[in-house]
């Protein structure tokens, strides 16, 4: 479904912001790929290109890939921006400069649907999700795209069902210099983690595209040159249980038909462990990797945030269960919880090792508006607004310096080189001999994807195993890999491992912040833009 279309055509230049430097973005690995520059298409941004009037013309400029130039700001008519918290200043950054050209500037997504308060230059703020204001904006536009005398704020209060999405636009960002593909098939989580905005800013009852919708945003993820990793960026893969069911025989339908060619990956919550048949079907579908919000391996710490869910299974059995059915988790942890105590650092070290879990997302707790623990804080005076030195906004009940030493230690240990290749080697052993042996599909071997792995081979040689100061780390767990084939887990394992190790330095080095909350993925969701 598009918006009518209208008499008038307008031309609108979509910008998604650049990130700030974060674990979740794995910038560290993009000089040894084949020429990745970014790390996902902005689902948002895209989707609302697609959505727009057909007679319209958009262009979309990733400045993750490149700015926009003086050239498109001239080319505009309208400027729509998008982005979550973490990309505040640069979004803010963006307006400024469209609005040296006189141009209006709406912005959308999840950060301006969570705090309007923070965008005060921009012409129209759109808030919420797709639907009524999306169409109301539309229509002024088309009415006159200069800029308003006031700010104008839009809100949602009708959504267009997901169901009616069109495809997002794919075709007009540059995917193959992704990192990843992204892809979307539900919002909203039934979950109330007194941390997390997703249940506040999207529902706890799961939205959804159908099934053919994503079988259809496959085919055409594909045909724009999407071969490697797909990521469902859903809140929660199995918010829904029996949507995830339904969706999932047609996607192992559609790898069947098209050889495979797509490994995927998504957000779920740990109990997923509980779900064989859930479980069984994701590693037919080739899902390779889960990300699980574990947040802590303390069951007090769980409970007092509302996430007793992931105790249904003992933690670790669970981390045990799913690398069994081949996939691999990424974890998500937060330290500075009111529960944490001085050695809370010492049994996450502890943790690490026993999961085996090689990425492992350590950011301090910070509270974002419109959650359960924003409310609280605020009550018991605890959040800071003003310090921009610090962190995280939080008033921890331990010393502020002491938690970020804990969280420092913390990253030095779990990311020292030698430590994480051990993790690495114990899930190219256990988890991903786990995986179905699918067949080499025309696109693996064709003379393109060869190319490909040739130079990230090179690339890795060289510049970790030649130019690296952990090369006899390294080349230990490379030749081991070397010898038994397995080419594809040596350059997955090491690509991601560089970045670890050289953000994790960084890191405990002080030069990168502690909150990087922004691992969650949530910036490439739907909603809003
Ligand atoms: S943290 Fe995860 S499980 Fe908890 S509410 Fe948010 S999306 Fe749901």
């Amino acid at each position: 479904m598009r918006a009518e279309g209208t008499e008038t055509v307008r031309r609108i230049l979509c910008v998604f912001p650049r990130y700030t430097s974060s674990f979740g973005t794995f910038e560290y690995a993009y000089p040894l790929t084949d020429g990745v520059q970014a790390f996902m298409p902005p689902q948002g941004l895209l989707l609302i290109a697609a959505y727009l009037p057909a007679n319209w013309q958009v262009r979309f400029i990733d400045e993750n890939l490149r700015p926009a130039t003086m050239e498109d700001f001239e080319w505009a008519e309208a400027v729509f921006v998008s982005g979550m918290h973490i990309q505040r200043q640069q979004m803010n950054d963006i307006c400024r400069r469209a609005h040296a050209f006189d141009l209006c500037v709406a912005i959308g997504g999840p950060s301006v649907s969570a705090c309007p308060d923070y965008y005060p230059s921009f012409d129209y703020l759109h808030v919420g999700e797709l639907g009524d204001a999306t169409n109301e904006l539309i229509a002024r536009l088309a009415r006159d795209p200069s800029r308003p005398e006031e700010q104008v704020v839009l809100t949602t209060k009708d959504r267009v069902s997901m169901t009616e999405f069109p495809i997002p636009a794919y075709e007009l960002a540059e995917v193959k210099k992704y990192f990843l593909g992204s892809i979307q098939y539900s919002s909203g989580c039934p979950y109330q983690c007194e941390f997390c905005d997703i249940p506040g800013l999207y529902g706890r009852n799961p939205r959804l595209k159908t099934p053919q919708q994503i079988i259809a945003e496959l085919d055409k993820l594909r045909e724009c040159g999407v071969t490697g990793s797909v990521y469902f960026v859903d809140d929660n893969f199995i918010g829904n249980r029996k949507a995830a069911l339904d969706l999932l025989p047609h996607l192992i339908e559609w790898q069947k038909r098209t050889g495979y060619v797509m490994r995927l990956a998504c957000e779920a919550t740990l109990n997923i462990a509980k779900r064989p048949e859930i479980l069984e079907k994701m590693r037919e579908a080739f899902f390779i990797t889960v990300f699980c919000g574990i947040e802590t391996p303390d069951p007090d710490a769980l409970k007092a945030m509302h996430k007793d869910h992931n105790m249904m299974v003992p933690i670790l059995e669970g981390v045990r269960t799913i690398n069994s059915y081949g996939m691999e988790v990424v974890s998500g942890i937060i330290m500075g919880l009111d529960t944490d105590k001085p050695e809370t650092g010492d049994a996450l070290i502890r943790f690490v090792e026993e999961s085996r879990i090689p990425l492992l997302t350590i950011n301090l707790l910070q509270a974002l508006p419109k959650t359960p623990l924003w409310d609280r804080l605020e009550k018991e005076g605890r959040l800071i607004h003003d310090d921009d030195g610090r962190d995280s906004n939080v008033n921890f009940l331990l010393p502020y310096d002491q938690v970020v030493d804990s969280w420092r230690k913390c990253m030095e240990v779990a990311y020292e080189p030698a430590k994480l290749f051990a993790r690495y080697e114990h899930q190219c052993d256990y988890t991903y001999t786990q995986r179905i042996k699918v067949p080499i599909s025309p696109e693996q071997k064709s003379w393109a994807n060869i190319k490909r792995a040739l130079i990230m081979l090179r690339n890795i040689f060289w510049k970790v195993g030649v130019l690296g100061d952990y090369k006899k780390v390294f080349w230990k767990f490379a030749l081991r890999r070397l010898r038994r084939g397995d080419i594809e887990g040596l350059i997955a394992s090491s690509m991601i491992g560089h970045h670890l190790i050289m953000f994790a330095r960084a890191a405990s080095g002080g030069q990168q912040n502690a909150s990087n909350y922004s691992i969650r993925l949530r910036e490439a969701s739907v909603p809003a833009e």
